[in-house]
């Protein structure tokens, strides 16, 4: 197993296999490209340009695919992914990061949800295909990861791809085909965010899941300190030692740990080496390779 750390922050953390630098979050915030470091790029999640080309933005029957929009989960703005303007940009802003990172690894690279997107140009292109709407939005997505990886590759960097926490219905919803993407991944990386991990059986099961179905390396990303988070609204340190044993008990091949920036990773990591207790029960969950990063832990603190 790797673990590694998923900041907001150009900062590397001792203690981890790698590091990912999100250069470009959902918030639609961007910085530079980091060297030495995995450069993570959300791809159609972006507040900033939703806000400053609202006619960007992806549109159902139900509304636009808005953080406002109450008959869906949405915890960023998203993006129309046919609009030509805006998928070259980003495609070039995914090979000009290749350049300089160690790797690429995307988020956000999919059709919002069910429903998503039927503006215009989508349904005219949806007719020209002579394919059914789940095929044809399958199909924007894996061309797009294709383009994308072509763009990784042409440097010579991993390539790893963002899902969403649904083994299920990922196709239908998001137009995310797992098998048609594999070709084009060379690992995924599926994010189990949540503020707390009190029930961690479901996040187990998850993991389980996807590592069952997906023909690729499986990294789980778990959420420890989100960037304007208050201490009372993240997991505990227990509910995090939990929840990353049990996970990497599954077979997975490695877990991201998200933090705003290294000081709250440093925390946590500071805080796991002390919590006795947990670790001792943790001990017998079969989580050898977790305990193994806890032990390295212990010999930084
Ligand atoms: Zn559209």
């Amino acid at each position: 197993m790797k673990f590694g750390s998923f900041l907001f922050s150009p900062e590397k953390v001792e203690g981890f296999d790698f590091h990912v630098y999100r250069l470009k979050p959902e918030t639609g915030v961007i910085g530079t490209p980091k060297e030495d470091m995995y450069n993570n790029i959300a791809c159609f999640g972006d507040n900033v340009n939703a806000q400053k080309h609202p006619e960007w933005v992806a549109v159902s029957k139900d509304g636009p695919a808005l953080r406002t929009n109450g008959k869906y989960n949405f915890r960023w703005d998203i993006l129309c992914m046919t609009n030509p303007e805006y998928r070259a940009w980003i495609l070039d802003f995914i090979e000009n990061a290749a350049k300089v990172a160690s790797g690429i690894t995307l988020s956000s690279i999919h059709f919002a949800d069910h429903g998503f997107c039927v503006c215009p140009r989508c349904v005219e292109l949806w007719r020209q295909s002579g394919l059914n709407w789940v095929d044809w939005r399958v199909q924007t997505v894996t061309n797009f990861i294709r383009e994308a990886r072509i763009r990784v590759k042409k440097w010579g960097k991993p390539f790893l791809v963002g899902l969403l926490p649904d083994p299920v219905l990922s196709k239908e919803r998001f137009g995310i085909d797992f098998d048609a993407l594999a070709p084009y991944a060379d690992a995924f990386i599926v994010p189990i965010f949540s503020k707390s991990y009190a029930t961690a059986w479901h996040f187990e099961t998850l993991a389980r899941s996807f590592k069952h179905v997906l023909k690729k390396p499986v990294y789980i990303n778990i959420y420890v300190y989100g960037p304007g988070d208050k201490p009372n609204e993240v997991p505990t340190v227990s509910e995090l030692l939990k929840v990353s044993a049990r996970v990497a008990r599954t077979g997975v091949d490695g877990i991201l740990f998200l933090a705003e920036n290294a000081q709250r990773l440093i925390d946590f990591q500071k805080a796991a080496v002390q919590a006795e207790d947990i670790l001792q029960e943790i001990a017998d969950y079969g989580s050898e390779e977790f305990m193994k990063l806890i032990d390295r832990w212990r010999g930084i603190f």
